[in-house]
């Protein structure tokens, strides 16, 4: 099915694995490369910087919208996640897209999955730690859709920094020939992370994820005064994080930024600082790779 939308460009909108597959067959017998964003939809600024990279890297763009329920430990997270076709449709076509892949849960799922992927030692804190078989989850249904699309090249968010480092670990270490490229997490002007679950979000919540940012970038501030003694730079985050109303740390971290191990002792440049943070019953997740003290990339 083709969707035509307001830049006169057409969208191919793909329900079956049958589909999604003969359409890039046919790209590649003609020599072109494909990108690949996999989404769980709601779309937003953040998707878009990793469709656009995927536009700008290469021939044909598909993006895919599958909320995965394999990765879920709670129902009621699955059943609150929000979802919205239509909007995400245009979205990607306005963007210049030029294949969605929008699975059904028993198309992905037609039988009960007994092969599941599992992966050990970078999963072993932060969101691996705090979600029983979430990476699990998510190292499937990626594993499954690398080979129904079959990419040259996957764009993935570092906002989910130890999701792209899992699936780098993947496709290493069963020697896949995708590509994965990390992008920078896109924020609002307040610094606050584009993410799905923002939308769930209370009124009066809403104006305190900026605060997440803030609280990460005062502790980089600190580290880049000289402070590199790892309990005192979570402390200082923790107490900042223990401040805003309504929240509840669910984790707040240093880790390696290759292992993911964490850092007990000495700060470093590429350590990430990641945290996990209910608002109300929203889970919002947030993260920031210590760089140099003058770099621009902060
Ligand atoms: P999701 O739909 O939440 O599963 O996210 C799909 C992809 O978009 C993942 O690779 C996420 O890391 C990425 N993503 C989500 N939010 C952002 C953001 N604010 N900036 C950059 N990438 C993001």
């Amino acid at each position: 099915m083709f969707y035509l939308g307001e830049s006169g460009s057409m969208l191919s909108v793909n329900r079956r694995i049958s589909d999604i597959r003969s359409q890039v067959a046919d790209w590649r017998s003609s020599g072109r490369t494909v990108g690949f964003v996999p989404t769980m939809g709601a779309l937003h600024e953040g998707h878009g910087a990793l469709i656009r990279a995927s536009i700008e890297h290469c021939d044909r763009t598909v993006v895919s919208i599958f909320v995965n329920p394999l990765q879920f430990d709670r129902k009621e997270d699955l059943l609150t996640y929000p979802r919205d076709d239509k909007a995400d449709q245009a979205f990607i076509e306005d963007l210049g897209a030029h294949a969605l892949f929008l699975p059904s849960v028993e198309e992905m799922y037609p039988q009960e999955q007994w092969t599941i992927l599992t992966q050990k030692t970078i999963t072993n804190n932060l969101d691996g730690q705090a979600r029983p078989g979430f990476f699990d989850g998510i190292l499937t249904v990626v594993l499954k859709l690398f080979h129904m699309v079959s990419p040259d090249v996957a764009f993935f968010g570092l906002k989910d920094y130890q999701q792209v480092a899992v699936i780098r670990r993947m496709v290493a270490d069963l020697n896949m020939e995708v590509e994965i490229r990390g992008i920078p997490t896109a924020r609002e002007a307040s610094g606050v992370a584009y993410a799905s679950r923002n939308k769930l979000l209370s009124e009066d919540d809403r104006p305190h994820a900026a605060l997440l940012y803030q609280a990460l970038q005062a502790t980089e501030a600190q580290f880049h005064q000289g402070i590199d003694d790892v309990d005192i730079l979570l402390d200082g985050l923790r107490n900042a994080l223990a401040t805003i109303p309504n929240a509840r740390i669910d984790y707040a971290d240093l880790v390696d930024g290759v292992s993911l191990q964490l850092k007990t002792k000495k700060a470093s440049v590429g350590d990430v600082l990641a945290l996990a943070v209910y608002l109300g019953s929203v889970r919002l997740i947030d993260n920031l790779i210590l760089s140099e003290k003058n770099s621009f990339l902060s």
